[in-house]
């Protein structure tokens, strides 16, 4: 059993809406997983996050809804935190179960006051050690007869200075996606008064001297090379080739924290919330430490020990906040050690030793998971939202498709029908069959504890060989964090225990078990139910919600998180039984319904087009309704393409054509049809000579390369260079409809 130090940092949830589904696929998954497979494995972890609740996007909703910056964050807090919950993701309770020495979790937010002291004391040591610089910047400033102020980005609006589209924002473009300074906007105007007059001005700002780090940080990128994904590599070496630039601390605005230096210039300005939010880490593992009785146990997660040894620092987040985590937040960390250590800003910055914060260890950052092949986004409000997903649907469900369809090294995408076919067919067929089975086989036996009297796992020599193969290969996936390759085994332990009674057929003895044929058959069956067991252990991470109750069902007791990774191929634990009757672990979805209820939504809000994209089906047009990314048909829709068997009499090349075939098809008219099909790589003309074809009759005749072509034949593509035309099973008249 391993015994290490792992701080799992979660990227903090912006407090200005619901959170979607790519920000967990994205952000909040990944990380949970993470935590509770390193906690099965006897680590000792501490998950950080919290909601990041200061910035601009805030005080802008506020401003629209007239309400307070405070009432905004509140709301979105209570809403994210308890979605978070009921997706299962482990932040309660706080505390590990074997105790504080062992870790637990915070999730907190960036507007607690003990956060906000945390923040300043560091911005004082910083500025104190010399890695500060005051700079002049340019910037709106709307001006008004009493009380003018200086306008943040966020608060312009104009004309795009790349593509002209109007109402682009003040750093940048929705449209075009071009980011610019705000000074290049073409016709500026304010947000919130438009009649308002805007001019620019001059205003003083201090700047984290970001240029003295390159070189440490250079250092550290090399260190972790090996370790990192491709984007995370390619974004960090981006960013440290360009050069590092000074990088503003403080901004224009009154909602964030407060600037801690005496003076009156400071007073109308605020810290700028980059700077602070992705301190939450810190600040949220020693409010975690406070809150729990031991001021001092944070410094376990965080400090290298005497020896060198760092803890390992496990960073969850999107993709467009690699360099935050791979260069800004590594370099204040090595900032604060540098101001620690009694030293200025013009002395050499050096990398951890024993005593400091230890740098980012690994930071496996995700690409996007799309909807409808367009980004989640909040602000355009294009997104299937977390909170009402939950309330439709088993947690798990989704934790099962968005770990499958993980976007790790590209961007995937969401769609519905994607969504109940994997559930239906994956998660129900593969998992939650087998283990049913097994169970309802075992209850068949009236006597106490059904399978027990066939228990013989060293008779099942090969089965054990199979799933302690497979659990080598689950641990390494999940050490490397490939989520999808991961909970892809785990379902190939499912698959191998459906074969496996597959072929054991034991339905066929349960009255008569008494020959050979029928032990070896039942020996399996109650070799089915460590199956499962090792199920329970393993999907533990992904399904903590099914995990538990298949736990139960097998008669196990206690909480299946707290069980040691290693007992999921434990083959000498005596076995158990629960005496209720077998519940299945999942119910199917119904696609049709689904779609029905998302149109009922979209149908129900005022809400414009936008917003029916987001929920994934446009409104009825023309006899079509659309999902994400895939065309969806009603039944009337497809009863209206015409299929027909039909003969072919002959095949001749096309002219004009390489790889088409003019055919011409009996189809119990007359005169017959013309096809023009591009088989001509797959098929000689003999073969097609008296096939008995489907075609679609009612397609529009189209010329191809000269000749009308009348329809088309239907035929199997696997994408790899086979094509087979569909034929007809049996002798029937040409013209005869396929259904
Ligand atoms: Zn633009």
């Amino acid at each position: 059993m391993s015994d290490e130090h792992v701080l799992i940092c979660v990227a903090w949830p912006y407090a200005n809406g619901p959170l979607h589904l790519g920000h967990v696929a994205g952000c909040y998954l990944p990380p949970d997983i993470q935590a509770r497979f390193e906690r099965s494995l006897g680590n000792r972890v501490l998950m950080v996050s919290g909601s990041d609740e200061h910035g601009t996007p805030i005080t802008v909703s506020a401003e629209k809804e007239g309400v307070s910056p405070q009432v905004i964050v509140d709301r979105f807090h209570k809403i994210n935190s308890q979605a978070l919950l009921d997706l299962g993701c482990s932040w309660q309770p706080s505390l590990d179960s074997r105790g504080m020495a062992h870790g637990g979790s915070l999730f907190n937010r960036t507007s607690d006051i003990r956060h906000k002291k945390i923040v300043q004391d560091n911005f004082i040591k910083l500025n104190d050690a010399g890695l500060f610089e005051k700079r002049v910047m340019k910037q709106f400033y709307e001006v008004k007869d009493e009380g003018g102020r200086f306008l943040p980005d966020r608060y312009v609006e104009g004309i795009c200075p790349h593509c002209e589209a109007d109402g682009a924002r003040g750093d940048q473009c929705d449209n075009c996606g071009s980011t610019y300074d705000s000074v290049e906007l073409i016709s500026p105007r304010s947000l919130m008064d438009p009649s308002s007059t805007i001019e620019i001005r001059d205003t003083e700002h201090l700047f984290y001297r970001l240029e003295l780090f390159q070189k440490l940080l250079e250092k550290h990128a090399r260190s972790q090379h090996h370790l990192w994904k491709a984007n995370v590599r390619a974004m960090t070496k981006n960013w440290l080739d360009m050069g590092l630039r000074p990088r503003a601390v403080t901004r224009d605005l009154e909602w964030g924290i407060d600037i801690p230096i005496d003076h009156e210039e400071w007073h109308k300005k605020c810290i700028y919330v980059w700077f602070e939010a992705v301190q939450g880490y810190y600040s949220a593992s020693r409010i975690w430490a406070e809150e729990n009785g031991d001021k001092e146990a944070w410094k376990k997660w965080w400090e290298v020990d005497e020896s060198g040894i760092q803890p390992r620092h496990l960073y969850f987040l999107g993709k467009d906040n690699i360099p935050f985590h791979t260069i800004i937040w590594p370099a204040l960390i090595a900032g604060l050690n540098h101001a620690n250590s009694g030293k200025s800003g013009d002395e050499e910055i050096q990398m951890p030793g024993p005593g400091d914060l230890a740098l980012p260890h690994n930071v496996p950052a995700m690409e996007y998971l799309m909807l409808a092949g367009g980004q989640f986004s909040k602000s355009r409000n294009h997104a299937i939202w977390l909170p009402a997903f939950l309330k439709r649907f088993d947690p798990d469900t989704i934790r099962y498709h968005l770990c499958i369809n993980m976007p790790e090294n590209h961007d995937t995408d969401f769609n519905w029908s994607d969504f109940v076919e994997k559930v239906n067919n994956e998660l129900i067929a593969t998992y939650g069959n087998f283990v049913h089975r097994v169970l309802t086989l075992g209850a068949r036996f009236t006597e106490e504890k059904p399978l027990s009297s066939f228990d013989d796992a060293p008779y099942c020599s090969e089965a054990r060989t199979k799933l302690e193969t497979i659990f080598q290969q689950i641990t390494e996936s999940l050490q490397k964090h490939r989520y999808k390759e991961a909970l892809r085994l785990v379902m190939s332990a499912a698959q191998y225990g459906n074969q496996m009674l597959q072929a054991a057929t034991p339905w066929k003895y349960l009255k008569d078990t008494s020959t050979d044929e029928a032990r070896d058959s039942m020996i399996k069956l109650a070799f089915g139910w460590r199956i499962s067991r090792f199920l329970a252990v393993t999907s533990q991470p992904f399904l903590p919600f099914s995990a538990q109750r298949l736990w139960l069902s097998l008669g196990e007791s206690g909480d299946v998180s707290e069980v040691d990774w290693s007992q999921a191929i434990e083959w000498n634990c005596p076995m158990k039984w629960n005496d209720e009757p077998p519940v299945p672990l999942f119910t199917r979805l119904d696609l049709e319904e689904i779609l029905e209820q998302e149109k009922g939504l979209i149908e129900a809000s005022d809400e414009d087009q936008t917003l029916q994209k987001i929920k994934g089906v446009k409104k009825k047009k023309e006899e079509e309704k659309m999902t994400e990314g895939v065309t969806y048909l009603d039944f009337e829709t497809f009863t209206k393409t015409e299929l027909k068997v039909g003969r072919i009499i002959s095949v001749n090349e096309h002219e004009n054509a390489d790889k088409l075939y003019v055919v011409k098809i009996d189809d119990g008219t007359v005169e017959g049809r013309t096809i023009c099909a591009g088989i001509k790589e797959y098929y000689t003309i003999e073969q097609l000579e008296n096939k008995l074809v489907v075609f679609v009759a009612n397609l529009k005749p189209r010329k191809l390369r000269g000749i009308m072509s009348e329809g088309m034949m239907l035929a199997a593509d696997d994408g790899n260079e086979k094509v087979c035309l569909i034929t007809i099973d049996g002798d029937i008249a040409v013209g005869s409809k396929v259904m």
